[in-house]
């Protein structure tokens, strides 16, 4: 790198700059490396496991992980869209869904640096915040509370991407903390595989890796030193929407995540997780039922239909998910539009909660309500391109459940109708209108 090369690039991360700025979302990547289009319909992807696959196409099959091109796609449409986001949230989920006999160490490691590889050489002078996966870890879902050799290579595989601090305390737990880049504020990365239900590492443990002292110690400072905090992750607390008895951390985990952002949640500006594969976002409540913090989930780039058993409706079209924001305060800008249907008083009470903590907290803009019908359940559909061509073309569909313990709404059950955007159509076209 020339000198001039190398100043241009230290003044564009390190300096904090006023007014709005974007920055990119994405997760569940879930690279299938083995997927090829063939005849045989047990011969496309080792991750549809035994389910046949009729008509795959190039761009991936809603049984199937993510091919290369489709990957690829996105992330050039990333850069076709917003070329210089001010940093990007990575939030795991790297390799295929196939039996752990099928990947083993090396195999992990090789996905997550092809994709590593890939974002760095499409976004060579951006900031990424990577956060670890349930399944970028083998045996998958097994992230331990303390050091081992995965989370020593991913370190050194993401250390373009961190700073000496954050490279130390990855090995020791893939979690730290950071200067958010750009802004007054400062972002956070966690561990909450840790908190998995599916983690038996950690099952019996209080506080693993004393990630949540840690937490609530790196908020008490960053309230101290009037910060604004970005939290992000990958498996989130609450229901998974569509198997509503589904939670995914552990009971004891999930108290305790709600008890730090009921306390800390002044400092909050933003959650930021994946893992459900869904657009979708979590509503936090204080003691009296005010609403105090929102988490948004950003949909996956795979189109893999979940085999949780008792989900109906489990594949999701591919997304990627821009937002913008505001550099001082964090708070994100939000579309100038809101659509949505209620249909019980707990969902109206739910789509208020959103509306005024954003309305408050985050600057959401609604103005015309667009109402869309949608099978029997709640439905919110953000903003028109037209109003909003950065954010809004990226979303879908809203569905939300309670971070809590209790579920207050059905899953969304009809997914055929879903308005593609221009972007996925151009990127995706091949992999939706079915109905799955
Ligand atoms: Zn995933
Ligand atoms: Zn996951």
């Amino acid at each position: 790198m020339s000198l001039l090369k190398l100043l241009l690039f230290l003044a564009h991360w390190g300096v904090a700059r006023a007014g709005p700025g974007r920055f990119w979302h994405i997760s569940d990547l879930h690279l299938d490396p083995d997927y090829k289009v063939s005849t045989d319909p047990l011969q496309v992807c080792p991750s549809a496991g035994s389910r046949p696959v009729y008509n795959s196409g190039p761009w991936g099959d809603y049984l199937c992980d993510s091919p290369w091109v489709l990957i690829n796609s996105s992330i050039y449409a990333m850069k076709e869209i917003e070329p210089e986001p001010d940093f990007i949230f990575w939030t795991g989920d790297d390799t295929p869904h196939v039996p752990n006999e099928r990947l083993g160490e090396a195999a992990v490691l090789k996905i997550v640096g092809r994709l590593t590889n890939l974002i760095r050489e499409v976004f060579p002078d951006t900031k990424v915040y990577a956060a670890l996966g349930n399944h970028d870890f083998h045996p998958k879902s097994q992230l331990p509370a303390g050091s081992n050799s995965i989370y020593n290579q991913i370190a050194e595989l993401w250390r373009p991407w961190l700073n000496n601090e954050s490279i130390a305390r990855f090995k020791e737990g893939a979690f730290y903390s950071e200067k958010l880049l750009g802004t007054t504020g400062r972002v956070v990365v966690l561990n909450t595989n840790l908190y998995y239900t599916s983690n038996e590492q950690t099952a019996s443990m209080a506080d693993p890796a004393q990630q949540f002292q840690w937490l609530e110690d790196v908020l008490s400072n960053a309230s101290r030193a009037g910060e604004k905090v970005y939290i992000i992750g990958h498996v989130p607390p609450g229901f998974f929407e569509k198997k509503g008895n589904k939670m995914w951390f552990r009971e004891g985990f999930n108290e305790k995540y709600l008890k730090v952002v009921q306390k800390h949640h002044r400092v909050i500006a933003g959650q930021f997780f994946g893992h459900n594969h869904l657009d979708s976002f979590r509503m936090f409540y204080d003691d009296a039922g005010a609403p105090i913090s929102v988490m948004f989930l950003t949909p996956g780039v795979t189109p893999w239909k979940t085999t949780l058993p008792g989900v109906v409706n489990g594949a999701n079209n591919p997304g990627i998910r821009v937002f913008e924001y505001d550099r001082d305060t964090l708070s994100l800008q939000h579309c100038p539009a809101v659509a949505h249907l209620l249909l019980t008083t707990e969902e109206i009470n739910l789509f208020k909660a959103l509306v005024s903590l954003l309305l408050n907290n985050l600057q959401w803009l609604p103005s015309v309500p667009k109402i869309r019908w949608i099978s029997s359940a709640w439905y919110i559909q953000v903003c028109p391109q037209a109003h909003c061509p950065h954010v809004c073309p990226l979303y879908t569909d809203y569905t939300a459940v309670n971070a809590g313990s209790q579920l207050i709404k059905q899953p969304v059950t009809s997914w055929d109708v879903l308005v593609m955007i221009e972007m996925t159509k151009k990127h995706y076209s091949l992999i939706y209108s079915t109905n799955y």
